[in-house]
């Protein structure tokens, strides 16, 4: 496996393959089962994966936890030599943003007003910008995102098909612990109490879940419903719960609640913002 640290390096291991299939996963590392998934995603699809470990600053606000994000580079490396990654690529932050870089990438509308949009100004620009950048360095012919971020997946795919990139977004599922707890690098700052307090996201969509699946239920009743349980235990303070139209993310309002529809939510537990989310598919005549 080839570590590349810089984009010359990246341009070399990238030429080694030209003319044969790549798939790309970007990650900011502590790689986690969920992560490694998206891997072998990747591996099943095409000839040769690169995967981009970068925290990016882009992508975090003032008073976000991009000083303290967990890092582990030498076990990152050896799960993806593991996993028969042809090359790890982790650049610096002046690698990727060097001097007189001066573009922002913004994907506009419904897709990235609510959630995590609305929630954390400025994210989705970043994320959009750097995924843009990494895409134009890697060229892949296809690029896996996990559904545990579910919004930035619908964001990525909207991005790659308006500017034309040429690139295949593939969505992988949520991988989560035994307890239901959706993996995220950012677990390992919870305390044993948190820990167990962070089941709520879980219990929340699955109230939410069973609410819309019995029908007869509003939007509204059901989000109330779910923020309650959210709330339960006095660690966790509600981001926001939300169900909306999958894939446009627009609100329901008053419309019957049909379709494909996403339960999102997001949470402080403690200090630690986590996020999950479902997708439920209620037939047309509601199931009834
Ligand atoms: P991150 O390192 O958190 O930026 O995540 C990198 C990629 O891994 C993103 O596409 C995430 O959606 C995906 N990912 C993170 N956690 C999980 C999980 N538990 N299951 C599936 N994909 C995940």
């Amino acid at each position: 496996m080839i570590v590349a640290r810089g984009v010359a390096e990246l341009r070399r291991a990238r030429a080694e393959i030209e003319g044969e299939s790549v798939a790309f996963v970007p990650t900011m590392g502590f790689l986690h089962a969920g992560h490694l998934s998206l891997v072998r995603a990747a591996v099943d699809r095409a000839d040769h994966v690169i995967v981009s470990i970068f925290v990016n600053p882009l992508q975090f606000g003032s008073g976000e936890d991009l000083a303290r994000y967990p890092r582990d580079e030498e076990s990152d490396i050896e799960k993806l030599r593991a996993e028969g990654v042809h090359t790890a690529f982790l650049p610096t932050v002046p690698a990727l943003y060097p001097p007189g870089f001066a573009t922002r990438v913004q994907v506009r509308g419904p897709l990235a007003e609510r959630l995590c949009g609305a929630a954390r100004p400025g994210h989705f620009d970043g994320v959009a910008t750097v995924v843009t950048r990494l895409l134009g360095l890697v060229r892949p012919r296809i690029a896996v995102f996990g559904e545990k971020d579910y919004q930035q997946l619908l964001i990525v795919r909207r991005l790659s098909e308006d500017l034309s990139l040429g690139v295949e977004i593939v969505g992988a599922p949520i991988v989560r612990e035994p307890d239901g707890l959706a993996m995220s690098s950012r677990n390992r700052y919870l305390s044993e109490s948190e820990r167990a307090d962070a089941l709520a996201l879980q219990r929340a969509l699955r109230s939410g879940r069973e609410a819309i699946e019995r029908g007869g239920r509003s939007a509204a009743t059901a989000v109330e419903n779910m923020s309650r349980v959210l709330s339960e235990p006095a660690t966790v303070k509600s981001d926001y719960v939300e169900l909306l139209h999958e894939p446009d993310l627009t609100p329901f309002d008053d419309d019957p609640i049909r379709g494909r529809v996403l339960l999102a939510v997001a949470a402080h537990v403690g200090e630690t913002r986590l996020i999950d989310n479902c997708v439920v598919n209620i037939p047309p005549d509601g199931g009834q």
